[in-house]
């Protein structure tokens, strides 16, 4: 999983990706991430791993991890080339969300581009870029579909839906306000507009603006008013902050830093989490003496292909996974308690995995 950061320029970009890759996930399970320096690797904080760990002494814990990348240099007049504007709009189509970055803090000290601080025209100076380069893909579709269309008069009904992602376009709003069915949505993914990309805004504030959460700042409001007309996630960190909370050694230091800041998350937990559930993610379990482990599924994945994920053997062996869910697992202490009780389950192929689900995959090799 894939999230690309975006914003104006001063806003706070680099600050908070140099954050993610000071706070980066151990490189050694994540090779590439050490390759492109505009990729930032962080782990998924899940404290039941601690407690698993304890439960099964094991040697070590694999967290699981999301990919963020940095997109910087989008400027007005991306889309018409400025700047480096279409290679940065070519790797926003890469991202499988974007992490939308505004400025939320004064501070004479740095420049705005447009000369004062305002989320709002920010936000929109961005979203038009992306608009415009929707626009643009758009244009080519249609005409590419209305030449077709006079061969097979069946490409009417696609020809109608792309004359309405146009016309949201055309007015200025984004793809991802818009609603539709199952079978239009899967079609409207091939696009792969960028507009059609799901957004968590990240309101970048002072100090002292978090421990409320940035309720007494009227520009986070705003921020958070027009997120929610697309029902989009607004986060509130401090970059600053989160770049110091990167330089912090252990976990028990970040967690006195946190609380002299009155906070009990920092913001970059805080955004990994609203990422995790803004692409409608959750983690199955893996335990034993070896390691405890976190894997990231789509919600709704089955066994066998979650399975898949640890290794292709697995989902092509499937017979059974031996299940059960985190909570049971604790309250009974040991899996050998658990199955005595009757909290361990043997699920078929059919069976839907649950986030916190521990499992133990039984496989023909
Ligand atoms: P980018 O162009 O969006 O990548 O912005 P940078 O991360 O380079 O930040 C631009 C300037 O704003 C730098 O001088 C940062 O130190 C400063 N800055 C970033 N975040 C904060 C913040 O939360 N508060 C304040 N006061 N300054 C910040």
């Amino acid at each position: 999983m894939k999230l690309g950061i975006v914003g104006l320029p001063n806003v706070g970009k680099s600050t908070l990706f140099n954050a993610i890759t000071q706070a980066g996930a151990e490189s050694a399970n994540y090779p590439f991430c050490t390759i492109d320096p505009n990729i930032g690797v962080v782990s998924v904080p899940d404290e039941r791993l601690t407690k698993l760990k304890e439960l099964y002494n094991s040697k070590k814990i694999v967290q699981t991890a999301i990919e963020f990348c940095d997109i910087a240099g989008l400027v007005k007049g991306a889309s018409k080339g400025e700047g480096l504007g279409n290679k940065f709009l070519s790797n926003i189509r890469e991202v499988d969300a974007i992490v939308h970055v505004v400025r939320c803090f004064e501070d004479p000290n740095v420049v705005h581009v447009d000369g004062s601080v305002d989320p709002l025209r920010d936000i929109e100076t961005i979203n038009l870029e992306l608009i415009f380069s929707d626009i643009e893909i758009l244009e080519r579709r249609i005409a590419k579909t209305t030449k077709a269309l006079k061969a097979d008069k069946k490409l009417q009904g696609e020809l109608d839906l792309l004359n309405s992602l146009m016309a949201t376009l055309e007015d200025n709003k984004n793809i991802r306000t818009m609603e539709f069915d199952e079978e239009t949505e899967a079609f409207v993914k091939t696009l792969n507009l960028l507009t059609s990309k799901p957004v968590i805004y990240v309101a970048n504030v002072c100090e002292e603006d978090l421990a409320d959460d940035g309720a007494s700042n009227a520009m986070v409001q705003r921020v958070r008013e027009f997120a929610d007309t697309e029902s989009s996630d607004t986060v509130v960190v401090s970059a600053q902050i989160e770049a110091e909370i990167s330089e912090l050694e252990t976990e028990e230091e970040k967690k006195e830093f946190l609380e002299t800041l009155g906070l009990e998350q920092s913001g970059l937990d805080k955004l990994i989490k609203a990422s995790y559930h803004l692409l409608g993610l959750i983690s199955f379990l893996t335990a034993g003496e070896m390691e405890v482990r976190a894997w990231t599924i789509k919600r709704g994945t089955k066994a066998p292909q979650a399975g898949g994920k640890i290794h292709s053997d697995i989902e092509r062996g499937f017979i059974k996974a031996e299940t059960i869910s985190y909570e049971d697992l604790v309250q009974y202490g040991t899996m050998a308690a658990a199955k005595e009780k009757g909290a361990v389950r043997l699920e078929g192929k059919e069976y839907v995995v649950q986030d916190g689900d521990v499992i133990l995959f039984k496989f023909n090799v």
